[in-house]
């Protein structure tokens, strides 16, 4: 090789740069960090010297919603209202008051499968020392009287909630990381980048296309350590996965996990996991949790009602029900018997 041979490049290069300039440039960054109780996960498309700026902004932003509505943060809203609210009605920002909002309606179309008020028990879950310990039936008892979603009043003018009950507290572990996962992508596209997955524990919305393909995600087998089905997302398009397997521990050999049937204040004889595709992340964050409570004949009736929910669901048994919309768009990785709703 010549030293001139190599020089006859020089010119297609920069031609090309001068065509095209940019266009080029633009990559897939991964970015992740710890937030939320969870790992976020960003995945998008853009130039090398938006990249960091555009994580840090979305990275800003859920942390900022973390301080916010984390009932372990002293002075969020959500921590304000459980330790003032059944003293007088407590100001809260306009965006929790919408998703306290959000969540009684999700309690009354779900007959209370749904109820963010389960916190007013949650603690009967911890001993003295913080550790896991299953309820004392008595104290159990007592305290599902404070979990009902009819103790919260709202009063959408002054955006101020009151509890009807001392005792009664709320936390939004079932559908604020829908709400992180929407304004990490909102927060992306303000920033001009239109091409992204933002992730969180399994949650996550897309927008755009991997330079023209579908963005394809994975719903995980809620039995084995791998994925059960592929799927491609269309822009804008959302899943949440609410599972028995993501948060548990063991007792006297049962298994308690995360997600509370408000009548009887235990975990949930239903589903492995459930999985809601929808529009609006924040509506698959609590649909998923909600019909993960419901179970499958209750969750059967909703779904003909809401359109706008797909969903594949593993039940106890093994047994596969997904949306029939779904049929062309799943893909199973084993080959699997799906009832088809
Ligand atoms: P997800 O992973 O979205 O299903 O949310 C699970 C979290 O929702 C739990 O860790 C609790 O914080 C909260 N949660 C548990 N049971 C309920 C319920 N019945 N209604 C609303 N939130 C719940
Ligand atoms: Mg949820």
């Amino acid at each position: 090789m010549t030293i001139s041979g190599g020089k006859k490049f020089v010119p297609f290069f920069l031609a090309v740069f001068l065509i095209a300039p940019g266009a080029c440039s633009k990559k897939i960054h991964r970015v992740s960090r710890p937030l939320l109780g969870t790992i976020i996960n960003l995945t998008f498309i853009a130039e090398d010297h938006e990249a960091p700026g555009a994580a840090e902004a979305v990275f800003d932003e859920i942390a900022r919603i973390e301080k916010l509505m984390s009932p372990y943060r002293t002075g969020s809203d959500i921590d304000r209202l459980n330790r003032l609210a059944h003293q007088r009605p407590v100001t809260v920002s306009e965006e929790t008051f919408r998703l306290v909002e959000h969540s009684t309606a999700i309690s009354m179309e779900s007959g209370g499968a749904f109820d963010i008020t389960f916190a007013s028990m949650a603690r009967l879950y911890k001993n003295s020392e913080g550790s896991f310990a299953p309820p004392d039936q008595g104290a159990l008892r007592e305290a599902l009287k404070l979990v009902d979603y009819r103790h919260l009043l709202l009063n959408p003018a002054k955006k101020s909630i009151f509890y009807k009950h001392k005792g009664v507290r709320i936390s939004l572990g079932a559908i604020a990381k829908g709400y992180a996962v929407r304004r990490g992508i909102e927060m992306l596209k303000s920033r001009g980048i239109t091409s992204a997955i933002v992730e969180e524990g399994g949650d996550l919305q897309v927008t755009g296309t991997r330079y023209g393909t579908l963005w394809r995600t994975g719903i995980r087998h809620p039995r084995e350590n791998d994925l059960m089905a592929a799927f491609d997302m269309r822009s804008g398009e959302s899943i949440a996965t609410s599972g028995d397997y993501e948060r548990f521990t063991s007792h006297g050999g049962k298994k308690y996990h995360h997600i509370i049937d408000p009548r009887t204040g235990k975990p949930t004889e239903t589903f492995a996991s459930v999985s809601v595709i929808a529009d609006d992340p924040v509506a698959a964050d609590a649909w998923a949790t909600a019909l993960f409570v419901m179970g499958l004949d209750r969750g059967m009736k909703l779904l003909k009602r809401r359109s706008d929910l797909q969903v594949v669901l593993v039940g106890l048994d093994g047994r596969v029900h997904a949306s029939s919309s779904l049929k062309k768009r799943l893909k199973f990785f084993k080959p699997v018997k799906v009832e088809w709703l």
